[in-house]
């Protein structure tokens, strides 16, 4: 086994679940077209019936990204109102102080 056979053997799983890259997708296609070798051993390990040709669905990550970035969103502006609420306050408190 050369490198690259070992190299599409490490991508193999990810190509396999269909969340490669587009060029490592490119890159096992073409190698288990061109490798004997490989392609039995890839037909060993991964079923024949589920032919990775699906593209991930990135609508689902999208809106996982999108919800993830509402929610950095709500705590961050969270954070920041309590922070200037925090910094009102103590400036409040100084300004008590120096009545007394
Ligand atoms: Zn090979």
């Amino acid at each position: 086994m050369n490198w690259k056979c070992e190299l599409v053997m490490d991508l193999a799983p990810l190509y396999y679940d269909g969340v490669a890259s587009r060029v490592s997708k490119r890159l096992v296609k073409k190698h288990l077209r061109e490798c004997p070798q490989c392609r039995t051993y890839y037909k060993k390990y991964h079923p024949v019936d589920k032919v990775p040709t699906e593209v991930p669905n990135w609508d689902v990550a999208r809106k996982v990204r999108k919800r993830r970035l509402v929610l950095w969103g709500g705590f961050l502006s969270y954070l920041s109102t309590t922070i200037v609420a925090l910094v009102f306050w103590y400036a409040r408190e100084q300004k008590k102080m120096k009545k007394i």
